[in-house]
This record gives structure tokens, C-alpha cells and sequence, in this order.
């Protein structure tokens, strides 16, 4: 049997083999060190190997999920180990024959089916990443499948945002070709994902047979009707499918036909700014406290998912985005309407991930009584939602609804018993009256227990033992069972003797049969391995029924989520007075009244006072850029604590929450399409690859000034900050510049040197705001109020007076600071702005510098004053004179 361990666990390395046997998997080995360890079980050991006891722990079959769960979440994988044929049969080989055992399945992060292993709110994305070299630039691309929903999509990348894509859409587990996840300039990337990244033999990613191979996984000659894919995109999804072949060994997970998606149309948020904006992950990994969390109301696992998915991956189409918006608008014009759908929404249960599981021969009797209750809420959804003038995106839903297969419903609804058992070989599934044989063989079982109940009776009497009683147990089955003392009473008679056969002696009873219970007993069981047949057909007839129709109920499960999207973000809107935003093609930024989705709610579940909502005008306006349509800037100062964080965020946020086709925290808001969105907010260590705070903000701030656009919105908190004062503020000045010339994107930008705010007088799309403050007896009151100007002072020993300084310690900064201010008094930095040649005029000679030295300054350097007659130095003179 070793052996036989030993060579399956030589074909899964990187795996912990679970090795069936009996009730039990068990590992061994390393793998039974590394699991007792885990899983906090009992190490033990069985055997030796080359003169060493061998490790071994176990766990039962039967709570195998618990476990699973366990190891995947501490990112292992895990090879499931089956016996493969009948102990029987290996009996017949010999004596020694050891049963055959074949693993049948990978159990990986990005590969799990099972309820108890997956997230209802969260996709289980497993992602292939794929590179083409081609003669010109080197081609990426990603494909990523949920097999519990058998969704599939493709992208191409590049090196530049592959990071980005990737944690858009946030994968379980990333397979690409180990040649890559060893190339050093790709290694940051793989760094920050951690154990998510798996490297696989680079065949798997085999361009030349992909077609061939996808074409084969979906059953059809050629991919012609699937759209056209590029070699990278083709190389990925190849990769994913033989990935899934891989890890699901017998069973074909059925999968939607790959959707390619640009990466044109969706708002591309850098990963810095995914986890500074807290959207699904506080900065501390929290989901509470998140965007997601503060918006979601929705009532369906398929719901939550489509929820985080549309926040992840914003659009860019004002048409699409407000095909959603017109949801909402119409849900909230329909008094009741939400409510309504939300109360049939309620029952449905997660359909795409049974169907997956029932397709995948691992559901049971529970999934489809989760597609028949999809189905009946289905109906309520669609009774409510038939209405007229229905916008486009809730009619598509419709029509999906009203595909819905009534039939199925009925044969399931006939079928189905109300309590269900986990497993089918539980049986119990099939309700009285769906199979007349299955009644039958029902009645027989009854009629039976009632017969035995009779013969206690019976025997009680004809024995005279009041305490006589028939028990069963699964070793014996049924018996008779009298005190130790009664035993002799039994069997005193000649009838007595003929007639109970001895079974068993207890400590305290002996236990007895009959011919007659045996044959009860008999009847019993071919009655109950009869109607176990009988179930177990049922459930295949009732499996296939529902595959067949898999599309079919996809889709409708697709709208239900639609549904659940929308009404979820209408009671929102509703609930917390968001508002419709204009989202269209143009420059502008305008957002009147606007809050902070999170800050707004925490506040109130505190009691903590309203929150003051402020306005935000990013939109082109007069001056000569502007006229050219550029957005506009603003330089916020204010004290620490005044709310700059929160107003910089608010609008972020408010631009995310127009994009992904939601209504948003404000009174108005006018959002022209941003294409990509940055933030540099708080100052965090990344410590772990080496990286003081000031070098993480660099890094953070060396993106944005590269790839900012002028259709962009950039927020920045505190550049420079991370340094000493004259370093930080020139390199906070150069970064405004920069922003305002080179990218002309919208932006915000938060700063405590005041300096900075001289810049508004040359730059023309630059304004100053401030968060106020009121001074009252030496003591300052945020208002978190913005308005225009430039603040006057920081309040820095105010604050840190508020947060319990000793009194000493205050009163001696301010007494340094009178000094520090009198000195800057007599020569200011201001006064730079005199000084300095604007950001592109020293550009310009920045830049000219490098082009190299002209003729002139050529010419020049050729001459030697020292060897020259005062003639000759007079006509060198003229001639570089000329040459101007
Ligand atoms: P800063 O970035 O200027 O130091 P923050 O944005 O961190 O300030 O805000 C400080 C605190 O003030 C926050 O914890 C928040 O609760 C509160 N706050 C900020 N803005 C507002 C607002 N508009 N209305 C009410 N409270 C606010």
C-alpha cells in the first residue's frame, strides 16, 4: 500500500494527498506533519519506511469539506485520492492485492465547487496569465473562469497595468508559465500577490495547439463562432481550460464560451489607489468599513457578486452607465416596486453554483431543491417586474425571466421532498406520490416496522417478560434483547428453545432472533436498498432535466442578479438620499453637496453629528488652457484633522459610484468620463520589500505623473510629506506643475505648505481651497467646510494640544515656532515664485540641454583664445556672430 502512496504522491507534487481509506482520508509523511499542524489534529504513525516510523493523520470522509476549507485557506492544495473499484475485486487478485486508488481531483483556491468552501458574496476566480513574444513588442494577456458560476472572460494586457488588471478582478489562484513568474522585471507583480501566484510548466501555455485545445473543452470544430481572439488572449484561456482539465481530472465543469473584455472600457483604477480608496478591502485587508460594504443592499449571493464586480471594474461608456442608471431611476418612480422584489428576491438561493456543482456530479439532493426555489422566486420577480415602459436593462431581465423553464419547475416541484438530505445516498429525496413504486416499496418498510412492533408485544406475552424488547443496531440488525436475568426464561422450554436463537451475551442482557425477524429484517432491507434505486434513478433524471436546461437558467440567474443589483441600489439611494449623476463624455467635474459614502454612515450609527456635505468644480473654465477644455485643479490646505482626507476620497469615491451605474452621495453631480483614476492617500510602510514610507510615495507618485491623462482624475494627500520641509515642498511644487502642464488632468491636491499656494497666480486652471476653521478662545473648531482661499496657518500645536501633549511641550513649540515664523517672515519661500521660471520654460532648457551642444557652442569649443593673433580672434568673433 506504500508503494502504491508513494507513487501518487510522486505524480502531485506541491499537493497534500488525502488517501482514501475506508472512512478516512489519510496522509502521510511530510503531508501528515504539515496537516496535523494546520488543522490542529492528532499526529500518529502506521508503519515504517527505509527503518523510520512513518507520520500519519487523518480526517473523517464525512467532514472532509471542514478540513479542505481549513487547508485552502492557508493556501494549500490538496490531491483527493479515491479507491477506484470494489474492494471485491482486488480480494480476487490475491489476498495481498491492495485496492486500486486513482486521485480524481486537485483541490486548488481557484478550483472549488462546494458551499461550504466559497465565499456566497465573492467570485472564486482562478486567472491564467499568458505572454506572446512576437517580433515586435511581447503581447499579455489573462484569462480568468469561475467554475462555480462557469463564467469566462479574456483580456489582453501589458506590463504596465497587468498588476492593476489583475487586482480588478481580484483571482483566488494565478496560474502562468514558470519561465515568467522567474523573470525579475515581472517579479514586483508576483510579490505583492503572493501565494495567489502558482507557476506551471510553461507548456500548458502552449500558443501553437490553444485553438485546438479550447476548441475540444466546448465541443466544436473551430472558435470562428466564439468571436476573434488575440494568440496571447487564446494562450491564457487555453492555459485556464487545461488548468481546469487538470485539477477536475474526470468531470467537465460547464463553462460559459469566453467574453472578451477591453481594456478600453473600463475605469482604470492603479492598484495604489484600489487600496487606498478602501473599496473591498480596508487598508488592514477589513471587508467592514469598505465602499462595498456601505452600498451593498442586496439579498442574493449572485447579487453581492455582480455588486463587488461592477465596483471593481467601473465602465467608461456613458451609454452603458446609463442603461443602469435608468434602472434605478425607473425602480425608484415605482412606489413599492423595490420592496416587492426584494421580498420574492429573497428566496433565491444560489442557482449558477448548484448547477455547477449537479453538473459536475458532486451536487446533491439540496441543489436542486436550490433550482427549484430559484425558479418559484423566480416567478414572484417576473409577476412584479411585468410592467410597461420598462428601461432596456430590467426588460433584457425580463425576457430572461420569462425563459425561465415552467416544466422543470412542475417536474422538480412534484419530485422533490420539503425536508432534504445532504447526500443522495441518504435517500429520502423523493416526496410521496412522485413515484408509485417508490410508495410501494415505502409502505412495505412501514408495514413492516409496525409488523416488528407487533412481535415485541407478541413475544413479551408469550414469554411473560414485561421488559422484553426488539432493538436494532447495524451490526446485528434486528434483535430481541432481555436482561441478563430474564435470558433463562427464554429458552427453559422446548419451544422456547426451538424458537429463539441466540445472538449475543451482554455484560447486563442477552440478545435473541427469530426466523420471523430475520425475514422482517430481510424485507426491510431489499425494501430499503429498492427504494434507494429507485431515488438515485429519480436524481439522475431530475440532474439531467436541469443540465439540459443550464443555459436557459444561467441566464435567468444573470437577471435576477441584474434585479438584485438594482433594487439594492435604489433602496440605497432611497435610504441614504443619493442622487442621479450625469455622467457624459465631456471634461467636467461637478459635484454639489457631496459626502463621503462611508464617513457619512459611520458618523450616524455613532451619533456623531451630521456630516457637512461640500462641493467639488473641477470643470474646464475660463483662461486660455481652459478654453481648450482642460479640467481644473485645486490646491486644499487646511489644518490636520479639517477633513481634507475625507473631501479628497469623497469625490473619488463619487466618481467610482457614477461609473459603475449608480446614483451617488451628492445634491448634484455632473461627472464627465474619467479614463483613469489616481490617488495618493496617507503615508503606509512597505516595510516587507524593503520601502521606507517616503520611497512608497514616491514610487505612488512617479505612476501617476506618468500616466495620468488630461481625461484623468488625480487626487493627492500630502505629497512630500515623507521628507525633510524643502525637499518635500520642491517636489510637492514640481508635482503641481507637472500635473497642471504635462498631464492637464482634474485633480485635487491636498498640502500643508502653504507655499504652494502662490501657484495659483501663474498657473490659470490651478485653485486655491481651504478647509475652515473657526479660532474660539485659543482653541480651534473644524468646520470641514471647503472653501475658496488658502489657509492661513496649520494649527499644528492646536491639534496636538487636542490629542494631550504635556502643557510644557506645547508651550515651548510655540514658542519655537514665533521664532521660525519671524525668520521666514524676512525671506519666504513665496517669494520662489519670482525666482523660479515656470515648470515648462525650465523644462524647455532642461530639455535643450539634453538635445546636445549647437553649432555655435560647437564652434566654440573648437577655439583656443591662447593661439590666436587679436585678428584671428576678431574673425572667429564674426563668424560665430554669423552662425546665430
Ligand atoms: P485631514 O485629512 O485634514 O487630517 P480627515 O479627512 O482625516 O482630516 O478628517 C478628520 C475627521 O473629521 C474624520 O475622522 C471625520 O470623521 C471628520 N470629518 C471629515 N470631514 C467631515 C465632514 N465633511 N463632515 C463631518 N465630519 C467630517
Amino acid at each position: 500500500m506504500m508503494e502504491q502512496f508513494i507513487e501518487i504522491k510522486a505524480n502531485n507534487p506541491g499537493s497534500l494527498l488525502f488517501y482514501r481509506m475506508g472512512d478516512f482520508y489519510e496522509l502521510f509523511f511530510q503531508d501528515a506533519v504539515d496537516a496535523s499542524r494546520a488543522l490542529g489534529i492528532t499526529l500518529t504513525k502506521r508503519g515504517q519506511h527505509m527503518g523510520q516510523d512513518i507520520p500519519m493523520c487523518g480526517v473523517p470522509v464525512h467532514a472532509a469539506d471542514d478540513y479542505l476549507q481549513k487547508l485552502i485557506a492557508l493556501g494549500f492544495r490538496v490531491a483527493v485520492c479515491e479507491q477506484v473499484e470494489d474492494p471485491a475485486e482486488a480480494k480476487k487478485r490475491g489476498s495481498k492485492s491492495v485496492v486500486k486508488r486513482d486521485v480524481v481531483r486537485l483541490v486548488t483556491p481557484g478550483t472549488i465547487t462546494e458551499e461550504k468552501l466559497l465565499v456566497a458574496s465573492e467570485s472564486n476566480y482562478l486567472m491564467a496569465l499568458a505572454r506572446i513574444r512576437g517580433s515586435s513588442e511581447a503581447q499579455m494577456a489573462l484569462a480568468w473562469i469561475d467554475i462555480s458560476t462557469g463564467v469566462f472572460r479574456l483580456a489582453e494586457t501589458d506590463q504596465s497595468r497587468l498588476l492593476a488588471d489583475i487586482l480588478r478582478i481580484d483571482p483566488r489562484e494565478l496560474i502562468l508559465p514558470d519561465t515568467m513568474f522567474h523573470d525579475p522585471e515581472l517579479k514586483p507583480v508576483f510579490d505583492v500577490l503572493g501565494k495567489v501566484a502558482v507557476p506551471q510548466p510553461a507548456v500548458l501555455f502552449d500558443s501553437a495547439s490553444a485553438e485546438g485545445r479550447i476548441a475540444r473543452y466546448f465541443g466544436v470544430g473551430t472558435l470562428d463562432g466564439f468571436g476573434t481572439f488575440s494568440r496571447s488572449e487564446l494562450a491564457a484561456a487555453a492555459a485556464a481550460v487545461a488548468y481546469v482539465e487538470k485539477t477536475q481530472i474526470a468531470e467537465r465543469p460547464p463553462l460559459g464560451r469566453p467574453e472578451r473584455e477591453s481594456g478600453a472600457s473600463t475605469l482604470f483604477i492603479d492598484p495604489a489607489t484600489r487600496g487606498n480608496l478602501e473599496l473591498t478591502r480596508t487598508l488592514s485587508g477589513d471587508r467592514e468599513g469598505t465602499l462595498l460594504k456601505a452600498i451593498d443592499r442586496t439579498v442574493t449571493g449572485g447579487g453581492a457578486r455582480l455588486l463587488a464586480e461592477r465596483l471593481m471594474s467601473p465602465l467608461t461608456d456613458p451609454d452603458r452607465i446609463n442603461r443602469r442608471l435608468d434602472s434605478i431611476s425607473f425602480l425608484l418612480d415605482e412606489p413599492g416596486l423595490c420592496s416587492e422584489l426584494r421580498s420574492s428576491l429573497k428566496h433565491v438561493p444560489d442557482m449558477p453554483r448548484a448547477l455547477s456543482r449537479l453538473a459536475l456530479d458532486r451536487g446533491g439532493p439540496r441543489d436542486l431543491g436550490a433550482i427549484l426555489a430559484g425558479l418559484e422566486a423566480a416567478r414572484g420577480v417576473t409577476a412584479f417586474l411585468d410592467k410597461a415602459m420598462l428601461p432596456e436593462e430590467l426588460s433584457e431581465a425580463l425576457a430572461d425571466l420569462k425563459a425561465l423553464p415552467a416544466q422543470l419547475e412542475t417536474m422538480l416541484g412534484g419530485m422533490l421532498a420539503q425536508d432534504l438530505p445532504l447526500l443522495k445516498r441518504d435517500g429520502g429525496f423523493l416526496a410521496e406520490g412522485a413515484n408509485a413504486e417508490l410508495d410501494e416499496v415505502r409502505a412495505l418498510r412501514d408495514q413492516s416496522r409496525k409488523v416488528i412492533a407487533g412481535l415485541q408485544l407478541q413475544y413479551a406475552e408469550e414469554t411473560g417478560i414485561k421488559s422484553l424488547k426488539i432493538k436494532h443496531n447495524n451490526v446485528l440488525g434486528y434483535f430481541i434483547e432481555v436482561t441478563a436475568g430474564n435470558a433463562g426464561a427464554m429458552t427453559d422450554t422446548p419451544e422456547g428453545r426451538a424458537r429463539f436463537i441466540h445472538r449475543q451475551t451482554m455484560a447486563s442482557a442477552m440478545r435473541f432472533t427469530t426466523t420471523e425477524l430475520a425475514d422482517l429484517e430481510t424485507r426491510i432491507a431489499n425494501a430499503a436498498d429498492k427504494a434507494l434505486t429507485i431515488e438515485l434513478e429519480a436524481f439522475d433524471t431530475m440532474v439531467k432535466a436541469v443540465t439540459d436546461e443550464a443555459e436557459v437558467i444561467k441566464a435567468g440567474a444573470r437577471a435576477l442578479s441584474v434585479v438584485d443589483v438594482a433594487a439594492g441600489l435604489a433602496m440605497l439611494a432611497e435610504e441614504w438620499d443619493y442622487r442621479r449623476p450625469l455622467v457624459d463624455n465631456s471634461r467636467m467635474f461637478h459635484i454639489e453637496g457631496g459626502r463621503h459614502p462611508v464617513v457619512e454612515q459611520a458618523l450616524r450609527k455613532q451619533s456623531a453629528g451630521p456630516f457637512i456635505a461640500n462641493d467639488c468644480d473641477l470643470s474646464p473654465h475660463d483662461g486660455p488652457q481652459s478654453r481648450e477644455g482642460y479640467g481644473a485643479l485645486w490646491l486644499l490646505t487646511g489644518p490636520n484633522m479639517g477633513g481634507k482626507s475625507t473631501f479628497l476620497r469623497q469625490n473619488a469615491l463619487i466618481a467610482i459610484l457614477a461609473q459603475m451605474g449608480s446614483f451617488v452621495p451628492a445634491a448634484t453631480a455632473h461627472v464627465g468620463i474619467v479614463d483613469r483614476l489616481f490617488s495618493r492617500v496617507g503615508a503606509s510602510d512597505d516595510l516587507a520589500r524593503g520601502r521606507s514610507t517616503f520611497m512608497v510615495e514616491m514610487v505612488e507618485t512617479a505612476a501617476i505623473l506618468n500616466q495620468a491623462t488630461d481625461r484623468s482624475l488625480v487626487i493627492l494627500d500630502e505629497i512630500g510629506r515623507g521628507t525633510a520641509t524643502f525637499d518635500g515642498l520642491s517636489i510637492a511644487w514640481a508635482a503641481v506643475e507637472h500635473l497642471h502642464e504635462a498631464n492637464r488632468c482634474r485633480g485635487l491636491f491636498a498640502t500643508h505648505f502653504h507655499e504652494l499656494t502662490v501657484l495659483s497666480e501663474k498657473l490659470d486652471r490651478l485653485s486655491n481651497a481651504t478647509m475652515k476653521v473657526k479660532e474660539w478662545d485659543g482653541e480651534v473648531i473644524f468646520l470641514h467646510e471647503v472653501g475658496p482661499g488658502a489657509a492661513d496657518r496649520s494649527y499644528g500645536i492646536q491639534v496636538a494640544r487636542l490629542a494631550g501633549l504635556p502643557d510644557s511641550v506645547v508651550a515651548r513649540a510655540r514658542d519655537v515656532l514665533t521664532k521660525l515664523e519671524d525668520s521666514d517672515r524676512k525671506n519666504p519661500a513665496s517669494q520662489l515664485i519670482d525666482d523660479l521660471p515656470l515648470f515648462q520654460v525650465a523644462v524647455r532648457k532642461e530639455e535643450a540641454k539634453r538635445a546636445g551642444p549647437s553649432k555655435v557652442e560647437e564652434a566654440l569649443s573648437a577655439i583656443n583664445p591662447d593661439d590666436m593673433t587679436p585678428r584671428e580672434a576678431l574673425d572667429a568673433l564674426y563668424a560665430l556672430k554669423k552662425q546665430l
